[in-house]
């Protein structure tokens, strides 16, 4: 019998799926979901809605991947709501699975704990892992090797507006490597130690920033501001770097994937806090999106013009879009200077 990698794709491309390409120089760019099999429905729904936003007349390719084998309805399924190249792949194990020198039992006392004070996936082990991979892993998975930029989407969003532009084209020609539509504010619980190793890996490595303080408070603190990781369009190259690489592996190393419950979008966030300038980091104000309860959508344009590209919806699930503090402070950041001397004041 041949051998499979582990990784290897489980359903090749599409072969009806050769949409042409509109002409033009195009990013290497993909599109990519980390997705269960249970989630056909909810996926075909993001697939649909990204399509007639932006991708039916780009016809970027597409990679699904999954901790276990994709369903041929699934694959099916899925590839017939694009003509774009479809590519679903394998995680290797060592990708997804819980490290065996994490402490099981202290894990899972970790994980009642957060459950027992209500903390959404408090007690989830597989949200862990998803998070994990999301952050230290999925830049490496063989399926993404070809291309140097990726727009991460999830089953059940939404995309509101017509986009007569490429955005990676924009984020490739304007030196942009990480990009958002939503800044949140974290679970305290969720992260409690990754800002204290945020500012000792700084110290040891002598980073100097001029990004990282858009995420304190006044008081030095972190101020929970992370930017919605469930939509991101962004460099590839930036995550396999080695500075991006060795700031996971310490985080990593700490555990708190397993002993709190790290998530991939304050990860990310601050990596880019560390590692990127601000203008290396774009808010996309003209990309609607909607992720559960959360939506951005303009009407605007940021000079204040009418923006007719767009077709908001008034309420999300019955609440109003509630401006976030994140964006605002975003938007009113100065840049400042962090450096050795900094982080011992911290
Ligand atoms: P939330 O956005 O934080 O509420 O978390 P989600 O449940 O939406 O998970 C984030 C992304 O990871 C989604 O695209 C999910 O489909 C995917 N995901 C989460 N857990 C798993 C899992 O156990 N297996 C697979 N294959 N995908 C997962
Ligand atoms: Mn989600």
């Amino acid at each position: 019998a041949d051998e499979v990698a582990p990784w290897s794709t489980t359903y090749a491309a599409n072969p009806q799926n050769a949409g042409e390409p509109t002409p033009g120089k195009r990013a290497r760019a993909v599109i990519v979901a980390l997705v269960r099999n249970s989630e056909l429905d909810d996926m075909v729904h993001s697939i649909k809605s990204l399509e007639s936003s932006f991708n039916s007349r780009y016809n970027y390719p597409y990679v699904f991947l999954n901790d276990v084998p994709f369903t041929q309805e699934f694959m099916d399924t899925v590839s017939n709501f694009t003509s774009s190249e479809t590519s679903f792949g394998l995680l290797p194990k060592d990708h997804w699975e819980i490290p065996e020198w994490i402490d099981g039992a202290e894990a899972e006392i970790a994980r009642n704990r957060m459950a027992s004070h209500g903390v959404m996936y408090g007690g989830s082990l597989p949200y862990r892992k998803m998070c994990r991979f999301n952050s230290g892993f999925f830049y490496k998975h063989p399926l993404l090797q070809p291309y140097d930029w990726y727009w991460r989407i999830e089953p059940d969003v939404d995309y509101y507006c017509n986009l007569d532009f490429d955005p990676f084209r924009f984020m490739e020609d304007n030196g942009k490597k990480y990009s958002f539509t939503i800044a949140l504010t974290e679970l305290p619980r969720t992260i409690y130690n990754m800002w204290a190793y945020t500012i000792k890996y700084a110290r040891e490595n002598q980073i100097n920033t001029t990004l990282l303080p858009y995420f304190a408070n006044a008081n030095g603190d972190y101020n929970l501001c992370h930017f919605w990781s469930n939509f991101e369009i962004a460099s590839l190259e930036f995550f396999r770097s080695d500075e991006y690489e060795s700031f996971f592996q310490y985080l990593d190393s700490s555990g708190n994937f397993f002993y709190e419950r790290y998530g991939d979008a304050p990860v990310h966030s601050l990596a880019a806090g560390l590692l990127l300038r601000q203008d290396e980091v774009h808010y996309f104000w003209d990309i609607g999106y909607r992720h559960d309860n959360f939506f951005n959508c303009p009407l605007k344009t940021p000079e204040g013009k009418q923006h007719d590209k767009c077709s908001c919806p008034e309420t999300v699930n019955g609440r109003r879009r509630v401006e976030k503090p994140c964006l605002g402070w975003w938007k009113d950041y100065k840049p400042k200077t962090w450096s050795v001397q900094d982080y011992d004041r911290i």
